[in-house]
């Protein structure tokens, strides 16, 4: 079954809640970057988190780009999604990989490391960018987005991300959920639903049960206090191509684009997202000097 999200409100509209099924779209980003398990978690939670949170953003073109670096083996990973559910992302390292941590789960703290930020860079089609920075409380991510909503927003959030890893390193379960508090919500309702968080399976392994996103949001908030407002696909997205890199060789400049022909004669090109590889013969190279002189006159 193909990755979708849910929106939902409970409790007449006083929580807000999102939860997500990535498992098909962590299970590419794995495939194409040939991540190790603990890299793949790491991605995968923090590309679930950054997916939920660009549906919170209104309008289809509008998206947000996430940085997550704590000083720790994976470097940084770099998040892009969007309104529209689609989302890409990659690690510096992707080949990073420790034993389990004392709760038997994947080590994403000591591969992310505790001693950084992280940065949310959100493109709302205005002049100036919204952008909000948090440091990193925990290195586990759901406990660091949880963080920057309540600090960067002013929104109190429980966020709960989760990847499962085959022995093949391929992904067997990936997704997670957002409970956001409205300011009219009453003392029993976040009592009731901290009670919940305490006792639930981890959400990586309701979902390798075989649970929906629309389940994930009965077992926190409980099935009659919920009410489901949408269902939309997302997916692993990359929106490089030939033309992008092509358009950003061009703007280096024509004396730039010459040393590369002298030195060596064509020019690869690689996505670090979707790991595409763009190749340009010295002819392509030629036409990019002549667009860039034209450019550089016109
Ligand atoms: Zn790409």
């Amino acid at each position: 079954m193909s990755d979708y999200l849910v929106k939902a409100l409970a409790f007449d509209g006083n929580i807000r809640a999102y939860a997500v099924d990535t498992t098909e779209m962590i299970s590419e980003a794995q495939r194409r970057q040939e991540t190790w398990p603990t890299a793949s978690a790491a991605l995968g939670r923090a590309m679930t988190a950054s997916t939920m949170m660009a549906t919170m953003l209104k309008g289809d073109s509008n998206k947000l780009t996430v940085k997550i670096e704590g000083g720790g083996p994976i470097g940084a990973i770099i998040v892009d999604a969007n309104a529209k559910g689609e989302t890409r992302g990659y690690v510096s390292n992707p080949k990073v990989h420790f034993d389990l941590n004392r709760h038997g789960k994947l080590d994403v703290a000591r591969a992310v490391g505790t001693n950084g930020h992280l940065s949310v860079v959100k493109d709302l089609g205005m002049r100036e960018n919204f952008t909000g920075q948090v440091p990193l409380v925990s290195g586990e991510l759901g406990e660091d987005f949880t963080y920057y909503f309540v600090s960067s927003e002013q929104i109190p959030s429980a966020v709960a991300v989760g990847v499962l890893v085959n022995p093949d390193n391929s992904i067997l379960a990936s997704g997670g959920f957002v409970i956001q508090v409205m300011p009219g919500a009453q003392e029993e309702m976040i009592t009731f639903i901290e009670k919940r968080l305490e006792n639930i399976d981890p959400v990586s392994k309701m979902i390798e049960s075989g649970d929906s996103p629309e389940q994930l949001l009965y077992n926190v908030l409980g099935e009659e206090n919920v009410k489901i407002l949408s269902t939309s696909p997302v997916s692993f997205s990359c929106s490089c191509s030939r033309e992008r890199f092509a358009d950003a060789i061009i703007s280096l400049g024509e004396a730039e684009i010459l040393d590369m022909i002298d030195e060596d004669g064509k020019a690869d090109a690689n996505c670090h997202f979707c790991n595409e590889s763009y190749h340009y013969t010295k002819e392509d190279l030629e036409s990019f000097a002549e667009e860039a002189r034209k450019e550089k006159n016109g």
